[in-house]
């Protein structure tokens, strides 16, 4: 355990990028910044990763391998982007994210592109609003760093799932390319909230999806963490040298 570590399982306190806040701060807090940046989520994303978060989602959602017929919950899911890749396969797909202006955004999107199969629920995803066992898939990307209590969400997403269900979470880790991890470093701390003034208006917004991602376990530990919500055959794939990670776990 790091020292920031035990001084948060002292005081109950949780990250909120760089800081210490309460748990209902944070909860709020991430609202304020989903809030804020919703409208341009999806050209900062573009403008942030040069384009490539689409190719990892799309790697993702291949790891995936939804299936026609089947039912599959996108965590956090935001305006849809895992949500639409998931449904060319015909699966039902049920977008639940807690911020009902993100939602919005996905629900226009959609409704633009005529995806069909879709529904969005506003639901927090550490008490999830769902039957136990209904699910065949549960995933959830760029999402569960911003969750306040990580363990929570991983133990509904377990619940919900059916047996013989699969989990899988893609989000920002850490590389282990050293030259690559100063240049990462560099960019995300001086370029991307600088980008997020230039472009959203908003550098604090930035700032704080760039340290949370600093304050986001290593993939061993998390992959300990799926474990412990009750997770088997759990693998994690490092992108870029782990800067991106896919995680996976079954309910077997
Ligand atoms: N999955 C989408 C994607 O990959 O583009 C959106 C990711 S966005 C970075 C993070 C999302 O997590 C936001 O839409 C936010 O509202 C949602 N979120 C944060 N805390 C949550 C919680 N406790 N339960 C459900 N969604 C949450």
């Amino acid at each position: 355990m790091t020292q920031a570590d035990q001084m948060r399982a002292a005081t109950g306190s949780v990250s909120f990028g760089f800081r210490d806040v309460a748990p209902e701060e944070k909860t709020a807090r991430v609202a304020e910044v989903f809030s804020r940046v919703a409208r341009r989520y999806d050209l900062m994303n573009d403008l942030m990763s040069g384009g490539m978060h689409r190719a990892w989602k799309d790697r993702f959602v291949s790891r995936v391998r939804p299936r026609a017929g089947e039912e599959i919950l996108d965590l956090a899911g935001g305006t849809g982007d895992i949500a639409f890749r998931l449904a060319r396969s015909g699966a039902r797909v049920v977008v639940a994210d807690i911020n009902p202006d993100m939602l919005k955004v996905g629900e226009e999107r959609a409704r633009r592109r005529g995806i069909r199969g879709l529904s969005f629920v506003e639901a927090n995803a550490e008490a999830l609003p769902f039957a136990t066992g209904r699910f065949d898939a549960v995933t959830i990307a760029f999402g569960i760093r911003n969750v306040t209590h990580i363990d929570r969400a991983l133990q509904e997403s377990y619940r919900v799932l059916d047996w013989g269900g699969r989990f899988y979470c893609l989000e920002f880790s850490t590389t282990t390319w050293p030259g690559f991890a100063r240049l990462y470093d560099l960019y995300s701390m001086e370029v991307v909230p600088r980008l997020g003034a230039a472009v959203a208006r908003d550098a604090e917004a930035y700032r704080y999806l760039v340290e949370s991602i600093r304050r986001f376990p290593p993939m061993d530990t998390f992959s300990g963490m799926i474990r412990d919500a009750g997770f088997s055959r759990v693998t994690a794939t490092p992108i870029l040298g782990g800067a991106v990670a896919i995680h996976a776990g079954w309910k077997i």
